[in-house]
């Protein structure tokens, strides 16, 4: 089995590259791929310790794009970490969070929470890609709320109280910088897309297709027996590759295993196979 999502403490998760692959070897998962919010960071470390532990790596990023004004998410699986134009338009993505951040402390304290900064970075450590999670944990910490759930419902949410407003990439760009990269995008979960209905979802696959995808996250934790025959319906139509994953965050989504989601999810490694055979014939 496998775990294609999955995000570290360089970004919102709580545990680093080299626990992730040691934990993942610990389950008997066969590959894995780090895909952190706007940062490659984490890849190499897990890609030293994979050699030494006999764990399959492939390297992984998820960026947010925006479309018909809403989020959406994009992987990109086997980029070449070291790709200059992906290096600066990640930094960029990160730069843009560094105005952003203090812009969520000043609105949490207009609402009387006292919360700052500092704090918020000292949650994140070493991270490089500080969001929203680390203001819950914070807030969970000072009492204001019981868990990061409540922290996003009453102040984080899209359209909540403390939310500001992320830089996001077009879809174009997104994918131009993964497949620039040597990259496959792949689109990921599609069923947590806001507003997305089960009849409009072969028309969006199909117009993110257009724009170059190349892959479905079919196996989610969240997809539902029918959600996930569906989505491999639809990669197999449009011929596109289907992948999986975990969305795996540590303590910050505690009820998510690594490998498993709730408990049940088998992701097969045969869908490695599928994408290294698709990236052999493509070049
Ligand atoms: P940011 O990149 O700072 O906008 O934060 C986005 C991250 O916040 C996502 O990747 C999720 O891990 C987390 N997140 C978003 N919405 C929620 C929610 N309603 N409850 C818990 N975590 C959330
Ligand atoms: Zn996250
Ligand atoms: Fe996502
Ligand atoms: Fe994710």
């Amino acid at each position: 089995m496998i775990d294609l999502h999955i995000h570290t403490s360089a970004s919102d998760g709580t545990f680093s590259s080299q626990e992730i692959a040691m934990l993942a070897k610990g389950k008997g998962l066969r590959a894995i791929s780090i895909t952190d919010h706007d940062t490659v960071d984490g890849n190499e470390e897990a890609m030293k310790v994979g050699t030494k532990i006999g764990l399959e790596v492939v390297p992984g990023v998820e960026i947010s794009v925006e479309w018909e004004g809403r989020p959406v998410h994009l992987l990109g699986y086997y980029i070449d970490v070291k790709n200059n134009t992906l290096q600066s338009t990640l930094q960029n993505l990160i730069d843009f969070r560094e105005e952003r951040n203090p812009q969520i402390i000043k609105r949490l304290n207009s609402l009387g929470l006292n919360i700052s900064y500092e704090e918020v970075k000292a949650i994140a450590g070493d991270g490089i890609a500080i969001g929203r999670p680390h203001f819950a944990q914070v807030l969970v910490e000072k009492g204001y709320v019981k868990n990061g759930d409540e922290a996003f419902k009453k102040y984080l949410k899209r359209g909540g109280p403390a939310y500001v407003e992320k830089k996001r990439l077009t879809p174009h760009e997104g994918i131009q910088i993964i497949k620039n990269a040597s990259g496959i995008p792949v689109l990921a979960h599609p069923y947590n897309i806001d507003g997305i209905k089960n009849r409009d979802l072969e028309h969006f696959i199909l117009q993110f297709k257009g724009m170059g995808i190349e892959g479905i996250e079919v196996f989610y934790p969240l997809h539902n027996p029918q959600q996930t025959l569906q989505l491999k319906t639809f990669a197999e139509r449009y011929g596109l590759c289907i992948t999986g994953g975990t969305d795996f965050h540590g303590e910050q989504k505690p009820d998510i295993q690594l490998g498993s989601g709730f408990g049940a999810l088998k992701i097969p490694y045969e869908l490695i196979i599928k994408m290294k055979e698709k990236r052999k014939t493509d070049e």
